[in-house]
């Protein structure tokens, strides 16, 4: 089965930050979306991402194994929220889909919460997992209608989540693919935000999976962008083997002119597809007479690049990432990986852990620049992931002495 995907994630156009992660690796994809107060819903899904990720090395085996990875990764975040009082009660949600080795084309669908994974299968948008929500129960009880669940002022309800409680109980779906199909796993700032026939057209007509996952969340922003959307969508091409093709990171929030710019696009998408593939272009602006004086135009232009640099500025200064020093100490620091433009990552925190103390995956991350929305968030990560190692490894006690 050869797989291909894209993936993109947004804060939306009201939330301060991001707390949803996901996964897109070859033969893993998640979406998860964190919640809990003081910026912990960002902790906990992070690390049910990176537990995930753990995984990816060896591959899932069958049902059992993946059930246990996602245990694993609930027994994470619970230990976590019991060590730290701002952290209690944080959760996420999870849907995953796994590649099962040594099967041609199966896949194990997982869920908990109120995140989806869904298969466009011949033009038609069907939904794989069922949410573990408050509507969803009233939907299964008759009592309202697919659609009228949401616009419900309880829709935010989850009945079940990672991170909750000591134990959790996961939904395994099994699902064939054929080739063509097209998955999507995607957290609720999409599908609350537009109707399924909405997102089963954008699937449809986008055949870029990259170009499609964007078009989703933008579209999802455009609609109101109440929430924070991520997508994956995972295209199966065809029986050979699974090559990763388009391994895209998730990506800060555009500028809002870039947005305004976009939203126009969605607007006039008949006219810019073109032979099904679909290019970005630039709306084109109003003609406008110049009906005022040189001083007016060149006071306009210098505002427009005032605008600019404090945006880039903005952007450059915005979040905060882990790497790891000379010395092979984890530290926190403001900004972005690498710099943008002259503006260079400064430090926020000197972190207290070393690398080579934290487990592997979040060795990896580490290596990666995870970015957090806020150093605290970062801090509580790489505490929490220092914590995992010492409670799985036995501790040695050591004894020096001092010769004088
Ligand atoms: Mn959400």
């Amino acid at each position: 089965m050869k797989l291909q995907w894209g993936s993109y994630t947004d804060t939306g156009m009201v939330r301060q930050q991001n707390e949803d992660a996901l996964l897109a690796e070859p033969g893993l994809f998640a979406v998860a979306d964190g919640m809990g107060g003081h910026n912990a819903g960002e902790v906990a899904s992070a690390i049910a991402i990176t537990t995930l990720r753990a995984a990816l090395r060896n591959g899932v085996g069958d049902h059992d194994q993946l059930r246990e990875l996602i245990q694993q990764a609930n027994t994470a975040i619970y230990t976590a929220s019991l060590d730290d009082s701002t952290q209690r009660g944080m959760g996420t949600t999870l849907t995953a889909v796994a590649v099962v080795h040594g099967h041609h084309n199966l896949v194990l669908v997982a869920n908990v919460g109120d995140s989806r994974t869904y298969l466009l299968r011949a033009g038609v948008l069907e939904r794989v997992t069922l949410d573990h929500s408050y509507v969803q129960e009233l939907v299964n009880e008759g009592v309202i209608s697919i659609e009228e669940a949401r616009q419900h002022p309880r829709k935010n309800i989850v009945t079940r989540a990672l991170g909750i409680d000591r134990n959790v109980t996961v939904d395994i779906t099994p699902l064939s693919l054929v080739q063509g199909d097209r998955l999507l796993l995607s957290s609720d700032g999409l599908f609350d935000e537009i109707p399924d026939d909405e997102i089963g057209a954008i699937l449809t007509r986008q055949s870029d999976p990259t170009m499609c996952a964007e078009m989703l969340v933008l579209a999802a922003n455009a609609a109101g962008g109440h929430d924070n959307t991520s997508v994956v969508v995972v295209d199966v091409l065809g029986d050979d083997e699974i090559v990763p093709v388009d391994n895209i990171k998730p990506v800060a929030s555009p500028s809002i002119d870039v947005l305004a710019a976009i939203e126009s696009i969605v607007a006039n998408e008949d006219s810019s597809t073109v032979s099904g593939k679909r290019r970005y272009s630039l709306p084109k602006l109003p003609k406008v007479k110049m009906r005022f004086g040189p001083a007016l135009f060149w006071g306009s232009i210098i505002a427009i690049v005032v605008c600019v640099l404090i945006a880039v500025g903005v952007f450059a200064r915005t979040g905060f990432f882990l790497d790891a020093d000379s010395n092979g100490n984890v530290n926190i620091y403001r900004g972005r990986p690498g710099g943008v433009l002259w503006f260079d990552p400064t430090l926020s925190q000197r972190g207290t852990v070393s690398l080579d103390q934290l487990p592997e995956v979040a060795q990896r991350e580490v290596k990666n620049h995870h970015s957090f929305s806020s150093s605290s968030a970062a801090m509580r990560y790489l505490q929490s992931m220092a914590a995992l190692t010492e409670s799985t490894t036995t501790t040695t006690e050591s004894s020096t002495t001092t010769v004088r």
